[in-house]
């Protein structure tokens, strides 16, 4: 592995070009996004360079310029509505990225009624809600009576789509106050919150819109406030959106007057009352009495908020008592009361400081870019996949460019796109390597292939791959024998070959590094003992592209020998059911290398399997049994690793996948099962435990 090259100073720009680059594009995104209701860029990303901005203007103040992106709350109003002055500005929030932001901000609030001498209770301190992520809108009730709707625009001004905001069935014409036990109406009530678009009304516009060959909104926040700016509100009226409401504004005059002790004094009784007063307010919130709680509920709301039916993008916490509120006030964007918790993010900008190539143990040459960590989906990411020299050409990166980098769960993160705008004009272009970085013999790039290959077969890179591959523990599983030693034994010039790893005497291996007779001792007699591994693991073991443990299985039931499978043709192998040409083709490919015939004799040579017995077939008589049925896994079963039950699923046809629909035949459900459990029995789809499903299997064997 080597690099191509590092960041030199024509990479990258000096703080001065940076933060101009930066207010370009967080402009040009702040003007898709608030006035053409549209985005450029994904919200990580632009909150992630809004935040970048924000520390360079604040290590160089004399950076920040009046047009900056960080000197504003939203942005102007489009022009089609009339613009109306709100009675009470709109705010934006101050984000957390992470808890220990959070505490920041307790911290923070605290400092500051200190200073001002300013004291406060310890009882239930805030109030947990899901940011809703749609559209703000400010209601204006006179004598009960609904009177205005507005748009949030720069939160001075917004623009006035009362009649739009009137096909909302769950924003009340009239409030009904004497529900919310209140002896009359105060002349001006402000109501807040937000109007969005449930998941299945976004999914079956965007149908429609597809069908009738228009662009496609790209998520249901753009299609809310898309929707709410249409000038036909019986257009509007078809879209079902809806509105969840969290702040009440009486007019100042008559708070906390007339009637006094009836006006919500906390956060949590207002939202009570706005229930009472006729509006939707989102069930799910909580009152937690200190950062910790907080902290759980985001992290709940992380994990559950896909099971909603309605879009959200982080948590809103507020303190809970309004006398508090009215202390700390505002700063000049935000109330100090208030923070917005954003969900972990799977995708953000940063910068490529280099590109490595990793040889594997097929030799091909994978470019990988090394990154300026980023944090992402709960873990730091410095290295992203670019694939292959197709995507590196496509993605067209120079050292120093910013990226986007997307990691969802367990998938490896790769690079998504560059941001050209944020690059250096004369910053050095990636290009795949002429020669291999491990063993440096000229590279190829087979016609037709993405890959860019080294074909040495010696190559150390290859070897050190596929000895790794031969002892993982879907293969020849070979205790002890793991990447270190892999690394040492090819260093030691001690196998040039997976066959050599058979010729391998306890002597041979003390001088090794940190082993010992006992562990020389272990690892010679698991070497040994994995002669006694069947067939299909030695089939899969010699790495044959796209020959994984399925396909390996369902290949030596077809020709139990080798002398059978290198014996037919590629039509009969593309014949057997689940394999098809492309595999077939690959075999050809692999068997037509004289070196790798002479590494199969070899190892018949020393021993290993290279026939099916019968054995092996135990279990797998009918073996399409499952052929068309789904299954879903979720939790720690008893004895089965999550690898085990899916190969026994995909040996028998069966198909496992990741979510749950009503497309699914089964779940297996073990301990700690997530929701997936509660969205299956929702659909009612059969669950088994670990004893049911083998049951199930085993009743398929004998009922062949
Ligand atoms: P914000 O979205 O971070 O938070 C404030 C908003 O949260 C409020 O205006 C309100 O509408 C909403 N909200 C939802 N539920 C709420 C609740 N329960 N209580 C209170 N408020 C609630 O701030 P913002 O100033 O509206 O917008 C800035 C954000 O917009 C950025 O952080 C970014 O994510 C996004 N943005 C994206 C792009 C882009 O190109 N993708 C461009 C500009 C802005």
């Amino acid at each position: 592995m080597t690099s191509t090259a590092g960041a030199n100073s024509a990479d990258t720009p000096n703080p001065q070009q940076r933060s101009g680059q930066l207010r370009l594009q967080l402009q040009k995104a702040g003007y898709a996004y608030y006035v053409q209701a549209n985005s450029i860029m994904e919200d990580a990303v632009y909150d992630r360079l809004y935040r970048e901005l924000q520390d360079l203007e604040e290590t160089f103040p004399e950076l920040v310029t009046a047009d900056s992106p960080t000197q504003r709350v939203g942005s102007r109003p489009a022009s089609q509505f009339t613009t109306v002055c709100h009675h009470i500005p709109l705010f934006s929030l101050e984000n957390a990225f992470d808890g220990d932001e959070l505490q920041g901000w307790e911290d923070k609030w605290r400092r500051y009624m200190q200073q001002q001498d300013m004291a406060w209770g310890d009882d239930d301190r805030y109030v947990c809600e899901l940011k809703i992520d749609g559209s703000a809108l400010a209601l204006t009730y006179e004598d009960g009576v609904l009177v205005r709707g507005a748009t949030r625009g720069d939160g001075s001004e917004g623009e006035d789509i009362t009649q739009n905001v009137k096909t909302i069935r769950s924003v009340p014409l009239r409030l009904r106050w004497e529900a919310a036990g209140w002896d009359s109406v105060p002349g001006r009530v402000e109501i807040r919150g937000e109007a969005f678009l449930p998941l299945a009304s976004f999914d079956a516009m965007n149908q429609q819109k597809a069908a009738a060959g228009e662009n496609l909104f790209a998520n249901p926040r753009n299609a809310a406030a898309g929707t709410l700016r249409l000038l036909d509100s019986r257009l509007v009226a078809e879209r079902s959106l809806d509105f969840f409401a969290y702040v009440l504004q009486i007019d100042p005059n008559r708070e906390p007057g007339d009637p006094p002790a009836r006006w919500p004094q906390t956060h949590w009784d207002t939202l009570h009352t706005l229930e009472k007063l006729g509006f939707r307010v989102n069930p799910n919130r909580e009152l937690c009495k200190n950062i910790a709680a907080v902290q759980g509920y985001c992290a709940t709301w992380d994990r559950n908020r896909h099971d909603l039916s309605y879009m959200t993008d982080g948590v809103v916490i507020k303190l809970n008592d309004r006398q508090l509120q009215r202390q700390l006030g505002f700063t000049q964007k935000f109330p100090r009361w208030a923070i917005a918790y954003k969900y972990a993010a799977e995708e953000a900008p940063t910068q490529v400081l280099g590109v490595t190539f990793q040889v594997g143990r097929t030799g091909a040459i994978t470019p990988v870019a090394e990154l300026a960590p980023v944090s992402l989906a709960g873990t730091t990411v410095s290295r992203a996949t670019l694939h292959n020299s197709d995507r590196l050409m496509e993605l067209n990166i120079h050292i120093g460019d910013t990226v986007v980098v997307r990691k969802a769960g367990e998938i490896i993160p790769e690079v998504l796109r560059t941001l050209p705008e944020l690059s250096s004009p004369g910053a050095t272009l990636v290009a795949m390597p002429d020669t291999c970085p491990v063993c440096d013999s000229p590279t190829v790039r087979p016609e037709g292939e993405a890959k860019t290959r080294c074909v040495n077969v010696s190559c150390a890179a290859i070897l050190r791959g596929s000895m790794r591959h031969w002892a993982s523990r879907n293969a020849l599983d070979i205790e002890g024998l793991g990447e270190k030693l892999v690394e040492q034994l090819v260093e030691a010039d001690l196998v040039s070959s997976i066959a050599d790893l058979y010729t391998l005497t306890v002597e041979a291996l003390l001088p090794l590094e940190r082993v010992g007779q006992k562990s020389a001792e272990n690892l010679a007699a698991a070497i040994a003992q994995s002669k006694q591994q069947s067939f299909s693991r030695v089939l899969y073991g010699l790495g044959i592209p796209l020959i994984g443990t399925v396909n390996a299985k369902t290949l030596v039931e077809s020709f139990p020998s080798i002398v059978k499978l290198t014996g037919a043709t590629e039509e009969e192998i593309a014949a057997v059911f689940g394999i098809g040409e492309e595999i077939a083709r690959s075999l050809g490919q692999w068997f037509a290398v004289d070196a790798n015939l002479q590494l199969v004799n070899q190892l018949r040579h020393h021993g290993l399997a290279l026939e099916h017995t019968a054995a092996e077939s135990v279990g797998n008589t009918n073996s399409q049994f499952l052929a068309g049925k789904t299954f879903v896994l979720t939790g720690t079963l008893p004895t089965l690793s999550r690898d085990q039950a899916k190969t026994k699923i995909q040996v028998l046809g069966g198909k496992v996948t990741g979510s749950v629909s009503r497309k699914t035949s089964y779940m297996v459900v073990g301990e700690a099962a997530g929701s997936k459990l509660e969205k299956a029995k929702s659909l009612e789809i059969p669950c088994l435990s670990e004893a049911e499903f083998l049951e199930l299997i085993a009743t398929s064997a004998s009922s062949a």
